[in-house]
């Protein structure tokens, strides 16, 4: 097999598919769904349990993409599902305070000591996109660094590509975003302090926060260096602006305090969505109180949310957290590490260059034989091969993330059957990505 085939073997999602096409862009709701990286039809789920999904043709997949990231105790949990069906029961949105929201924010207060107030979201660009207000507010500037590669979520400042060299301006990254928009947003490479260094130098008094992944996940799994977290800290505190760990994705997955509690650099705000929402839209930002405070109704800078602390949705959240326990943690890194050193061995067999790159439970791998420290050494990868390794994974029914860009991610729920299921897919995957060619 030279190139990859995409088996006509989904009739009933293909069908789905068509119908969605007509209606919605794309036939999708999220373009990362449409398989628009690895080609072939988009499967559409109609139910999970525990580590498997069922798709529209009645076909069922181990899950290696958990909702990217939420469902962290697998599908339909039942503590979780009874948690949401007495909140539904009780009334779903009453759009006045109610404890749900209390007791969430408490135990996110508890589990993370950077954060002394949080607000709740329902999404993580609306996280990120109210934490960049915050800084800028807080701060009286205007200007934002972020990383190439790091995704904060699709808010307007932040869908800037990288420009080359140190401290450029950031051009758009999609129609519809202006200039002005990405004016005042510096990307600067991953991984790369003295770039850091370079911009507040360039940008005297001007710069109101740094945001970046806590652990960069969506250019595949990059892990901050050795002091890289730490060094950004230091510069913000130096220069008088505001450390943003943005969390969506390694908030209460990484550990119970997510990255926080793996590197112990304390942000000035984080950010937080998918683990903490228990599948239903809920997000958050928070952090230090003196800057929470400048929120509004305390403060002038103002943020709002018809939805915020959804009673459903803030139920489901404090079910899956109260069930995230240390033994929970154990287990997903105990999971992650046997299917890693599985696909590792089965590439390695293949004799197929690849990096396997692990943070904590999270990882993905990279078809390339060098180390991945940047977004411009992620896409020096042979994606071609992670094609042909999809689709025969595909086929035999392992769902990994359709992006040789994205995290994997595991379930307390991944059991030993599960993963015999994808013990027994890799060897004809790794082949197939061994023998497909460009
Ligand atoms: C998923 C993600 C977001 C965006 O969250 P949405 O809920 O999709 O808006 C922001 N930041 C990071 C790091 C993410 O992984």
């Amino acid at each position: 097999m030279a190139c990859v085939s995409f088996p006509y073997d989904a009739p009933v999602s293909q069908t789905l598919f068509d119908r969605a096409s007509l209606v919605t862009p794309g036939g999708v709701n999220s373009p990362v769904r449409a398989f628009g990286a690895v080609g072939g039809t988009p499967r559409f789920m109609v139910s999970g349990a525990g580590p498997y999904l069922t798709d529209a043709d009645g076909r069922e997949y181990v899950d290696l993409v958990c909702s990217w990231g939420p469902m962290i105790l697998g599908h339909a949990h039942p503590e979780v599902v009874a948690a949401v069906r007495e909140a539904v029961a009780r009334g779903t949105s009453f759009g006045t305070p109610g404890e749900g929201e209390v007791t969430l924010a408490e135990e996110i207060v508890a589990r993370i000591a950077p954060v002394e107030q949080v607000r709740l979201v329902s999404s993580g660009t609306e996280a990120t996109m109210s934490a960049i207000r915050l800084a800028r507010g807080f701060t009286g500037r205007a200007k934002v660094v972020k990383f190439a590669g790091c995704y904060h979520g699709h808010v307007d400042a932040l869908l800037a590509a990288a420009g080359s060299g140190l401290a450029t301006f950031a051009l758009p990254d999609t129609p519809g975003v202006t200039g002005a928009q990405t004016g005042d947003t510096v990307v600067l490479p991953y991984n790369d302090l003295d770039a850091v260094r370079a911009a507040f130098a360039a940008h005297p008094g001007e710069i109101a926060c740094v945001i970046t992944e806590a652990s960069p996940g969506n250019m595949g799994v990059v892990p901050p260096g050795e002091g890289f977290n730490q060094g950004l800290k230091d510069l913000c505190a130096e220069n008088g602006a505001l450390y943003i760990s943005d969390e969506v994705m390694t908030g209460f997955r990484t550990s119970k305090a997510g990255w926080y509690g793996v590197d112990g650099v304390a942000p000035d705000l984080m950010t937080f969505g998918k683990v903490m929402g228990g599948g239903f839209p809920a997000a958050a930002f928070g952090g230090r109180r003196d800057v929470m405070a400048h929120l509004a109704p305390e403060g002038p800078v103002y943020q709002a949310g018809t939805l915020s602390g959804n009673p459903v949705a803030t139920a489901a959240g404090l079910a899956q957290l109260r069930l995230l326990d240390d033994a929970a943690y154990t287990k997903v890194d105990a999971v992650s590490a046997e299917i890693r050193a599985l696909v590792t061995g089965a590439l390695t067999k293949e004799g197929v260059a690849h990096r396997l790159q692990a943070a904590s439970n999270m990882f993905s791998v990279f078809f390339t034989a060098d180390e991945v420290r940047d977004y411009d050494d992620a896409k020096k990868q042979e994606a071609f091969r992670f094609t042909a390794f999809f689709h025969s994974m595909l086929a035999d029914g392992v769902y990994l993330p359709p992006s040789a860009f994205e995290s994997w991610f595991v379930s307390t729920a991944h059991d030993e059957r599960a993963i015999e299921r994808i013990a027994a897919a890799l060897p004809a995957a790794a082949r197939a990505a061994a023998e497909v060619t460009a």
